[in-house]
């Protein structure tokens, strides 16, 4: 998300005049039915948030549409848009109001111009003429699954409090059986976070997932009991731990470090590889060192400074009065995206990972650090842990692709490296200690069977693995 270099600029056809200071490309959810969903997750910020528009209709106009698509275009000085809808639940609006979209990304589209439509749902709604409309257009689409049924219905239920499990699997079959590409996205609460196996394994195996997403759940509660505002250091009962979420990580990247990198692509850990190359941007605004180019836009056409700040004093302008380049090269928006470096206290100054977390998200930042200073991120503890976890597998992965080998290869490096410890351990355990291979037999009568000839070849084997890992 981060600027292209002046001098890859592409000028604007359009009527709005950019300079310098209007960034070439910037991303905006848009939330056509504004907070308003058929489902009722019990861990849902966005739903208090209806209260910010008591007698609206929270349906986008044609004319809020159109300016939105129009401007959208405008600002952008890449030939590639992404045009993103969000909710609140985006297919209540129904397949027309979509089908409109991409008539109008048509007729203002620059010749040479490329949109990629993207939309995240719940995906209980969808059926066929969903799937053929998004497959014909091409949309990208993420699909909330939180794990297994018993993990997925612990928080995502209906109105009625009734599991959503099974509609969001047929849902997900259905973009499956119309070759719709889609992510999942796993919003990691006080449940799940202590079965990450279990989710990560569903995903992969059985919901066929080859790109997902984990959110971490962090709920602030107001002292009214709404969660309209990122206010106050109390959360719920449901948002994850920080020492929860740091495991939950670092147990899925076990596992996926063993067997599915080049498979499975995991976001955090992907943005994570990013930052250990030194690469311009990680890919995720939470871990850029400054943010403000991910904003939000309601269905009345109200322009936020993020989609966790759709709050009266985040509202930059109404895009039907004020354009959106404008309202994003604002001194207050570019303000909102410096703070996030500007604002960071010393722990994470000093801090040996700040290149890999740059304090995650401000609106986790409500912890006061050891000497007192305010704005430590909730998540620290979890970050902390997860980012020294993966050091050494990032820097063989960094190594590898500068190398120009693909990452997998680290799956060898580091299968040698476990088998030349663990044979290693062989070497050393005597008769009668318990079998270093966690089997749970006495070390004679398991892998010391092999007698001083097998100890002998492992011990040769152990410091060639060794030397390969250091060779890298
Ligand atoms: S406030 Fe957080 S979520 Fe919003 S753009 Fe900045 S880093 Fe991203
Ligand atoms: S790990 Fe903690 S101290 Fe380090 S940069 Fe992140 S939030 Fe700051």
């Amino acid at each position: 998300m981060r600027g292209l270099p002046p001098s890859q600029h592409i000028l604007p056809r359009g009527d709005q005049v950019l300079d310098a200071s209007t960034p070439p490309r910037i991303h905006v959810l848009a939330k056509p039915t504004g907070a308003v969903c058929n489902l009722a997750c019990e861990y849902c910020f966005f739903l208090d948030k209806e209260l910010f528009y008591p007698d609206s209709s929270f349906r986008m106009s044609d004319e809020v549409l159109e300016t939105y698509i129009r401007q959208l275009i405008e600002t952008h000085r890449t030939p590639q848009v992404t045009v993103a809808w969000q909710g609140g639940e985006p297919t209540l609006m129904g397949v027309d109001f979509y089908r409109r979209a991409i008539e109008l990304q048509k007729k203002h589209g620059r010749p040479g111009m490329t949109f990629e439509n993207t939309m995240q749902t719940n995906g209980t709604l969808l059926d066929d003429e969903w799937g053929e409309f998004f497959k014909e257009n091409d949309f990208l689409i993420g699909i909330s699954i939180d794990g297994p049924a018993e993990l997925h219905d612990a928080y995502r239920v209906d109105k009625k409090g009734r599991p959503t499990f099974e509609r969001v699997m047929k849902g997900l079959r259905l973009l499956q059986k119309y070759e719709v590409e889609h992510n999942i996205l796993v919003t990691v609460n006080r449940k799940n976070a202590n079965h990450p196996l279990d989710v990560y394994r569903f995903l992969r195996d059985e919901a066929g997932a080859s790109w997902m997403q984990f959110i971490p759940v962090v709920e602030r509660i107001n002292e009214d009991g709404l969660r309209l505002y990122q206010e106050g250091t109390s959360v719920s009962e449901r948002s994850v731990t920080p020492e929860q979420f740091g495991r939950f990580l670092i147990q899925v990247f076990d596992e996926w470090i063993r067997n599915d990198v080049g498979k499975i692509f995991v976001q955090t850990f992907e943005a994570s590889l990013r930052n250990w190359m030194g690469l311009p941007s990680s890919g995720m605004c939470v871990f850029e060192e400054t943010c403000g180019l991910g904003l939000a836009l309601e269905h009345n056409g109200d322009l936020y400074s993020c989609d966790h700040f759709v709050e009266p004093r985040y509202l930059l302008g109404n895009i039907q009065e004020t354009q959106i380049g404008e309202l994003v090269a604002s001194e207050k928006q570019r303000k909102f995206g410096r703070d996030k470096r500007d604002s960071l206290p010393r722990a994470c100054r000093e801090c040996d990972v700040l290149f890999a977390c740059h304090g995650e998200c401000p609106k986790n930042r409500f912890l006061a650090t050891a000497d007192g200073e305010p704005g430590l991120n909730y998540l620290c503890a979890g970050w902390k842990a997860f980012f020294h976890h993966v050091d050494q597998p990032m820097k063989i992965m960094a190594m590898l692709m500068r190398q120009g080998r693909p990452a997998w290869e680290v799956m060898r490096v580091l299968g040698g490296e476990e088998e030349a410890a663990l044979e290693a351990a062989f070497a050393k355990a005597g008769r009668n200690d318990p079998c270093p291979c966690g089997s749970g037999l006495k070390f004679k009568h398991c892998h010391g069977k092999r007698g001083s000839e097998g100890t002998q070849r492992a011990e040769a084997k152990t410091s060639t693995a060794l030397e390969n890992t250091r060779n890298g």
